[in-house]
């Protein structure tokens, strides 16, 4: 998440936080019951965390938590245990990792996507060619509005043991011509919309020296 006027970042909870932006260091609230400390036993309330980044990946392939990131924590302060991991009191976040764009490659910067919370705006990982012309923020930029801690891109995005996919124009004879029409149709509409949006940048430019 980004603040409102650009000068913080922070994070939003995937389930009973959503409610929540919290920064790097930060602790639970509750948002059912003012009576308790989390985590309390007869709520579900806390920060939860998986002991296996295997298990933080596979939920990212939701669709709900589809444009999550992965935050690399130390966990604090009280605790319980659960199945798959703990749910604590207080977090220190200490690292970042973008996962893929919604098209699979490998996200690159963050810009804005899905609806925000009071004061802050939502970011999504994507990747420059799905940003297109849309402003975005580097990871380092992130990285340093959240409080200098290091953003980088997970490494299971570019796994080199794992099945490597490639872009379908380079198959070649296997692509059939009909398949291949939406397809180069759509690279066409965003170079399109590109050139537009450069052309009328010149056109304002050239327009400002006369
Ligand atoms: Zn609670
Ligand atoms: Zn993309």
């Amino acid at each position: 998440m980004i603040s409102a006027d650009a000068r913080r970042a922070g994070f939003n909870g995937v389930a009973l936080g959503r409610t929540q932006v919290y920064g790097a260091v930060a602790d639970a609230v509750c948002i059912q019951s003012p009576r308790h400390r989390p985590p309390s036993a007869w709520c579900d309330c806390g920060f939860y965390c998986f002991h296996s980044l295997d298990d933080a990946r596979d939920l990212a392939c939701d669709p709900q938590y589809q444009h999550c990131v992965l935050l690399e924590i130390a966990a604090s302060g009280r605790y319980v245990r659960y199945e798959l991991g703990l749910r604590y009191a207080r977090q220190t976040v200490r690292s970042v990792r973008l996962g893929r764009c919604g098209c699979g490659r490998a996200a690159t910067a963050l810009a804005d996507g899905g609806p925000g919370v009071v004061g802050w705006r939502r970011l999504h990982p994507v990747c420059g060619l799905c940003a297109g012309p849309r402003p975005v923020l580097t990871p380092e930029a992130f990285g340093v509005l959240v409080g200098q801690v290091p953003v980088r891109t997970d490494e299971a995005v570019d796994d080199p043991a794992a099945a490597v996919f490639s872009p379908l124009a380079g198959i070649g004879t296997d692509v059939d011509d009909a398949s291949l029409v939406p397809l180069l149709s759509a690279e066409v509409a965003l170079l399109q919309a590109r050139l537009d949006q450069l052309q009328s940048r010149l056109e304002q430019l050239t327009h400002r020296s006369e």
